[in-house]
């Protein structure tokens, strides 16, 4: 059993009540966290606050050096970090490392573009000015996070904001506490002044907001549902704070005629299947060209057909168990809904029945239509809906037919047709012949309502960034 603490303005804090955090694997209790609310919110803003002033005045060389105190150990315990996400989230062990370096990766990145945070001077319009910018860290941030990548949500947000000069309060998922804890503790080790990073457990409700009536809390970032994006983006209002809202997809996975088929079928399982579908920018809808559906059907078919589900600490698992109960629900709701509106089942559709999670086999569909559930909605679980197009132009007025706009996957082997589409399809992301653009140095957000700003890359401090003008009348 592990027992986690939380960690305000650089002291480690238990509560009398806990809250439980599952296996989603086996259901069993994997251990408990402190059940934190609005009193301690308040001692982390305290902390932050206080820490903010000294943090923010340090050269971008120093913060640049914590930052990567804080990589090296989190590389040092990569093995450590991976088996707490297999543990709490069910992703299997090899995707779980694979995370803690895309995590790190944001870390290494950021302590880098630390030293970037330029400013400008402009021509002035008159003799005897000079006119300035200059970038200054926002203040106190608070950072909400998701389950489905326990360390990379957390880290490409702190990154930035360390790097920037503001301090941080963060309430990971309730799912995946020991990861934050960990990270966390790790950035404590690497010397990381008392109240520039806190983290709470516990009731996200009342945190939230403590957190959002607050005035110091500058910022908001969140990844998450748009239900709760939306709900932060009014409280939001009332202090005018920034916001940094990543938020639900629903991915078209496009395929022309004249994709190359074998790539197609690499794309869609690496975009579907990674964390059993899980994913905000996971393939959702696949539209493939009438003259390729057979050939594109028959070698996803047999891809499918390699993929294992179980426990993720086992050795050779695909694809773990869903994270909870909700998700599973969800899930085969939108295989049965899509069964009784016509589609066909080709393979999967069931529960994988050897274990106690909750296991969804790889599940493809067939002659899916544009008002079944899982052509509307973000499933979060391991099936392909497929449906076939006769024209590009058809494709895409289908694809931009949500209010989703987080990610987009076309293949194509024609340079015209990979224009057309990239320029067309209005998604934050556009994955061209490829299933897994993300990375530390690129741009990561959505178009409508599936958020606002992006993280990632030279444009992710950009969100932790004032922007202040001077202009200086020197004569
Ligand atoms: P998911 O469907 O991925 O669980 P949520 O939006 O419910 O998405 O959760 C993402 C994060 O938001 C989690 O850390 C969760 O605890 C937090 N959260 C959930 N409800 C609220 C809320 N009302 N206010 C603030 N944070 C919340």
């Amino acid at each position: 059993m592990l027992h986690g603490q939380m960690y305000v303005n650089g002291h480690w804090m238990d509560t009398e009540k806990k809250k439980k955090v599952l296996n989603p694997a086996t259901l069993e209790v994997l251990g408990t966290v402190p059940s934190g609310g609005g009193e301690e919110a308040k001692q982390a803003v305290d902390g932050a606050a206080e820490a903010f002033p000294e943090w923010a005045a340090r050269t971008v060389y120093d913060r640049h050096e914590y930052l990567m105190k804080w990589h090296h150990l989190i590389r040092a315990h990569i093995d450590e970090l991976a088996k707490l996400i297999t543990l709490e989230s069910g992703k299997p062990l090899q995707e779980a490392r694979g995370e803690v370096q895309y995590a790190n990766d944001y870390i290494a990145w950021y302590a880098e573009e630390a030293k970037r945070i330029y400013g400008e001077t402009i021509p002035p319009s008159s003799s005897g000015k000079t006119l300035m910018v200059r970038k200054e860290p926002v203040g106190v941030v608070a950072a909400i996070t998701p389950w489905n990548f326990p360390a990379a949500m957390i880290t490409r947000k702190i990154a930035p904001a360390l790097a920037a000069g503001c301090t941080v309060v963060l309430k990971p998922a309730e799912q995946t506490p020991f990861t934050a804890l960990k990270l966390i503790q790790l950035a404590e080790q690497a010397g990381i002044p008392q109240g520039v990073v806190n983290v709470l457990t516990g009731e996200a409700k009342d945190i939230a907001k403590v957190w959002q009536q607050d005035a110091r809390v500058r910022k908001v970032t969140f990844t998450g549902s748009i239900e709760v994006g939306k709900q932060l983006m009014k409280d939001a209002a009332d202090t005018m704070k920034k916001l940094s809202l990543e938020l639900g997809g629903q991915a078209p996975f496009i395929v022309s005629k004249h994709a190359d088929i074998d790539k197609a079928v690499e794309g869609a399982i690496q975009s579907k299947f990674r964390n059993g579908g899980q994913v905000c920018i996971a393939a959702n809808r696949f539209y493939v060209q009438e003259e390729r559906m057979e050939a594109f059907t028959e070698a996803l078919l047999s891809k499918v057909s390699e993929l294992t589900c179980g426990n993720g600490m086992e050795e050779g698992v695909d694809i773990g168990p869903l994270i909870n109960e909700q998700i599973y629900e969800k899930v085969m709701n939108h295989i049965a809904d899509a069964k009784e509106k016509g589609a066909t089942i080709l393979t999967g559709g069931t529960t994988q029945e050897d274990g106690p999670g909750y296991m969804v086999k790889p599940t493809v569909l067939t002659n899916a239509t544009d008002d079944m559930l899982c052509m509307q909605e973000e499933t979060f679980g391991p099936v392909i809906a497929m449906t076939s197009f006769q024209t590009l132009e058809e494709a895409v007025r289908r694809a931009n037919n949500t209010s989703y706009g987080l990610a987009a996957y076309a293949f194509t082997e024609q340079l015209d047709e990979a224009f057309y589409l990239a320029e067309n399809l209005e998604y934050g992301i556009v994955g061209l012949n490829d299933g897994r653009p993300s990375a530390a140095q690129v741009p990561f957000g959505g178009y409508k309502e599936s958020g606002i700003g992006r993280e990632g890359g030279h444009y992710g401090i950009q969100d932790f960034l004032e922007i202040k003008y001077i202009s200086f009348a020197t004569s």
